[in-house]
């Protein structure tokens, strides 16, 4: 790494607004999965630590939630102003411990620092209600407050953007958090605890630590001072921490694991079609909770819709995220290159063909090919298990009805995707499938003005736009009588 400002590559903890390390100085390795090299360590905390975190969080609590939301807006916007300032070497921390290519990587950092120029103007517009009441001396006033102590805990395929998109409504709504990033991505989560205190967020109003995943769930889920946990992440650990928190009636928002499917109609302007398809599956390596994971064709055009998107698969260029005009860098680990494995040899053995990719890529480590396997069918697992894996599995249909069937087949529904230009079939199509997002001839859809959530159990709440904000707010009836 050449980073302009070296002082962004933090080793240790921001705990209460002081930079610490675990109180046995263990650490958690964490690597380039490009080499499987050590980029760095850092602190494998104690609880006790992580416990003094949950602590500057309740006393920071209060003072920030009545601070004017003039003034947390104006410190979410500097912060928004230094992440942007320093995109590149926040890029090159990512691309280290993640592998994606680094100018996705600062694609990501762009476009996921919005959300906390958005919350850092939605939080000047927590607007209550005044209803009126049955009788004509009193008035129903309605007020919204912050929850209280959030704890975060987010996963390592957006190391950046999976944090900004969370810490921004927890601030703006006035709420402290405690965030706990993913092992294998702390350095992003570090350096942008770093930029929060360049922009004057209070010490505990936010803090990260790192280490035993499972030790500090179990500390968030049961701590009492912590009144809500945000996750991203997959839904076996999604459900589990449900569970834990249920004793303490916690508030959660969960964004969970998806298994999109991308439905391609007779009617489609097919090279949109393709291009939607490139970048829905094949962005951060297939490794994306909204990532295309099945993809129906309408038997109309199933081969020109194949041939033109094995030709811009045989195209993309693989290698190190650091080296220029790199498409595609590895997975994040090993374990993620047999998941990809087990997915196409389970489709061979039930008829399915390779028709590129389909191997272990020549540069060794955790690389794989981008793959499109065709005569995939509803039964093998990579139809009903999310791949997260560059593996673009084709799937032929004759109707509509049926491709409705199939894509709620399932018991997630996080995003959906599908190309036609028939005005009707549009409207229900959209109406029918069961997704919390849906992209219409779009294969890239998230953004900080739209909300981002999933139905079924791909979770609940929402990222982004007016209604993120809600989810770190309770709202509170105020019976004013007596008038
Ligand atoms: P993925 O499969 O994308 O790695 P995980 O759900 O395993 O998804 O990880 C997402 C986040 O959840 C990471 O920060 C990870 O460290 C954390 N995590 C994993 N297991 C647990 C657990 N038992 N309790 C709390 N957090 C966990």
């Amino acid at each position: 790494m050449n980073l302009k400002d070296p002082t962004l590559l933090k080793t240790s903890c921001l705990v209460g607004g002081e930079w610490t390390s675990s109180a046995d100085s263990r650490t958690i390795p964490v690597n380039d999965p490009a080499d499987g090299l050590e980029v760095a360590t850092v602190p494998r905390l104690d609880i006790g630590t992580v416990r003094k975190a949950i602590d500057a969080a309740h006393a920071a609590f209060p003072a920030w939630r009545a601070r004017p939301a003039k003034e947390r807006s104006a410190i979410l916007r500097r912060w928004f102003e230094l992440v942007v300032a320093n995109a590149d070497d926040l890029a090159q921390i990512l691309t280290a411990e993640q592998g994606k290519p680094l100018a996705e990587a600062r694609g990501e950092i762009i476009s996921n620092a919005a959300y906390l120029e958005w919350f850092a103007e939605e939080a000047k517009r927590v607007y209550g209600d005044v209803i009126p009441s049955s009788g004509s001396s009193s008035r129903i006033v309605v007020l919204k407050q912050p929850v209280g102590v959030c704890a975060a805990i987010t996963p390592w395929n957006f190391p950046n953007g999976m944090i900004t998109r969370k810490a921004g409504p927890a601030l703006a709504a006035g709420c402290t958090l405690v965030l706990k990033p993913a092992s294998k991505t702390p350095l992003s989560a570090l350096a942008l605890a770093e930029l929060a205190q360049r922009a004057g967020v209070p010490p505990g109003v936010f803090s990260v630590v790192t280490g035993d995943a499972s030790a500090i769930g179990m500390e968030f889920s049961h701590n009492p001072k912590i009144a809500k946990i945000t996750f991203t992440g997959s839904t076996e650990v999604g459900r589990w921490l449900l569970k834990e928190m249920a004793d303490g009636v916690k508030r959660a928002s969960m964004e969970l694991g998806g298994n999109a499917p991308f439905i391609v109609f007779d009617d489609a302007d097919v090279d949109a079609a393709v291009e939607g398809a490139m970048i829905s599956k094949f962005r951060n390596a297939g490794q994306t909770c909204v990532c295309a994971n099945r993809i129906y064709v309408q038997a109309g055009i199933q081969d020109r819709f194949a041939e033109k998107l094995v030709a811009k698969v045989r195209e993309l260029k693989i290698g190190r995220g650091t080296e220029p005009g790199v498409q595609q860098g590895p997975l994040i680990d090993m374990k993620a290159v047999e998941k990809m494995e087990e997915h196409i040899r389970d489709a061979q053995e039930q008829g399915a063909e390779v028709v590129v990719g389909g191997q272990r890529h020549a540069l060794g480590s955790s690389f794989f090919e981008p793959t499109v396997m065709r005569g995939v069918t509803q039964g093998m697992k990579v139809t009903h298990e999310e791949t997260f894996a560059p593996l673009a599995a084709l799937i032929r249909f004759e109707t509509e009805a049926e491709v409705i069937g199939m894509a709620n087949d399932t018991d997630v529904g996080l995003a959906a995707y599908f190309f036609s230009r028939d005005l009707a079939r549009v409207w229900r199509v959209a109406e029918a499938i069961e997704a919390g997002i849906v992209g219409v001839n779009s294969g890239l859809i998230a953004n900080e003005m739209a909300p981002f959530g999933g139905v079924k159990q791909s979770g609940m709440g929402r990222e982004g736009s007016k209604y993120g904000i809600e989810d770190y707010l309770e709202i509170k009836y105020v019976c004013m009588a007596g008038i």
